[in-house]
């Protein structure tokens, strides 16, 4: 027995339905109330206007809402991949708004009032910061890779260490990059251990550049020996070829003015004689996506001439992002203030613990159980010193039903994520500035 159920146009002339069409569209709302009456007709369920338009309200909620939305990062991952890496200095984010709600000058010289280069934009920036004689920049590093080997290598051959074969994660493998690039990939020396004499041995007419990749993500330890790039340099300048050197992160600053491990900079490897140099906008370097590859002009203009650099371009609001983060660098006494990815992995334990103190009761109220404030050790990211973890600070919960916890926060307006190890919820507080404390705790309401 079919029950009754009100009419389209009525449920659209009702105040509710006009509510509707004013915020949804009168398409969407239009779909919205025939698929409910569909649903429920072909349930045999009847129904009041009113029932039917909570239902498409609520089902258009859902399909309005930004499918990609801000997170608490409680991970403790700073520059963690799935969640965006680099947290960007708020004059990044507004230059890249400012950037993408009208038109710019990204090609267009104010001087001549003719045509302009987009890359001019950061290449006396990096210039400058790094040394190299020119620089230019493409979608990311996994990009940046492929076009330097591509424009240097292609139907040659290229010699890497067996040792630095990386694959990063997602589709990133050296080889299959390599390849795409149209390169053949020789491998030289051993796992555990690679000597100058096993590249000498590989060189021969074939032979396009040296590429050499730091071991972003892993260590070899124990019975080892890799090649310094001085060296490796040295050896392809004397056969004519050109060596290129994967950073993978790469930091523009020395990190261990913060206390912090070191990470190889572009500067050292320009210094040692690598002729290509290319890194990551967003990893340590705190910028957006990006990849940039830095180094000897000629090899430059040759990589901006591949037809392949207009497919893996960066667009003109990452370009503004990227030129104001790089800006901050001309200023290293302030940038640990300023750049957030800095400010973050440099924040000290005792301050972490009190944030996690401050916000651990709202906590223990969602969660209708204790909180403790507890020790934890939270990782730098994006494959970046993947060795050394940094004392911080966390809200953790013991105890049954850990899962549907973690679910209930990930749920939240402004989802929350953090992460189970060893029976426990972690909430890492690094990420949780005291600026953030009060709209966390709002949050949770
Ligand atoms: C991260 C990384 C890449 C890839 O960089 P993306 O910016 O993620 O494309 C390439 N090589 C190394 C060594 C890396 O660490």
């Amino acid at each position: 027995m079919t029950r009754h159920l009100p009419g389209v146009d009525a449920l659209l002339r009702a105040p509710e339905g006009e509510a509707l069409v004013a915020r949804f569209g009168r398409n969407a709302t239009l779909a919205a109330l025939r698929a409910e009456l569909a649903r429920l007709r072909a349930a045999g369920l009847g129904g009041p206007a009113a029932v039917v338009l909570d239902a498409a309200a609520d089902g258009l909620a859902r399909r309005f809402a930004a499918s990609q939305r801000p997170v608490f990062n409680l991970t403790g991952t700073v520059l963690h991949t799935n969640l965006g890496r680099a947290p960007l200095p708020p004059e990044a984010a507004e230059a890249a708004a400012a950037a993408l709600v009208g038109a710019t000058t990204l090609e267009f010289d104010l001087q001549t009032g003719g045509r302009g280069e987009r890359d001019d934009h950061v290449r006396q920036l990096l210039c400058d910061i790094t040394g190299a004689e020119s620089a230019t920049v493409v979608n990311n590093n996994a990009a940046a890779v492929l076009l330097c080997l591509n424009t240097l290598a292609n139907g040659r051959e290229v010699p890497v260490s067996r040792g630095e074969l990386i694959e990063i994660g997602g589709a990133f493998r050296l080889p299959d990059i390599i390849g795409r690039a149209g390169a053949l990939l020789v491998e030289v020396g051993t796992t555990n251990r690679t000597h100058l004499r096993d590249f000498r041995d590989a060189i021969g007419p074939a032979t396009a550049v040296l590429l050499r990749v730091h071991q972003a993500n892993y260590a070899i330890t124990g019975f080892t020996s890799a090649v310094p790039a001085a060296e490796l340099a040295g050896m392809a300048h004397a056969a004519g070829l050109a060596l290129v050197e994967d950073l993978g992160s790469g930091s523009l600053v020395d990190l261990r003015r913060w206390g912090l491990p070191h990470e190889p900079t572009p500067q050292e490897s320009l210094a040692a004689g690598a002729d290509l140099v290319t890194f990551s906008g967003d990893k340590l370097l705190g910028g957006p996506q990006a990849g940039l590859i830095v180094g000897r002009a000629e090899l430059v203009r040759r990589v901006n001439a591949n037809p392949l650099k207009r497919a893996l371009r960066l667009d003109k609001a990452r370009l503004a992002a990227l030129e104001a983060v790089l800006r901050l660098y001309l200023d290293p006494d302030r940038l640990a203030e300023r750049l957030p990815a800095l400010r973050l992995l440099i924040r000290g334990e005792g301050d972490i613990a009190a944030t996690a103190a401050r916000i651990s009761p709202a906590l223990a109220t969602f969660a209708g159980r204790a909180a403790e404030v507890a020790a934890c050790r939270s990782q730098i990211g994006s494959g970046a010193l993947p060795v050394d973890l940094l004392p911080s600070a966390a809200v953790s919960f013991a105890g049954d039903g850990l899962d549907p916890l973690a679910a209930r926060l990930r749920l939240r307006p402004r989802p929350v994520i953090g992460r189970i190890v060893q029976g426990r919820l972690w909430l890492d507080c690094r990420c949780l500035e005291a600026t953030e404390e009060a709209a966390f705790a709002a949050n949770l309401e």
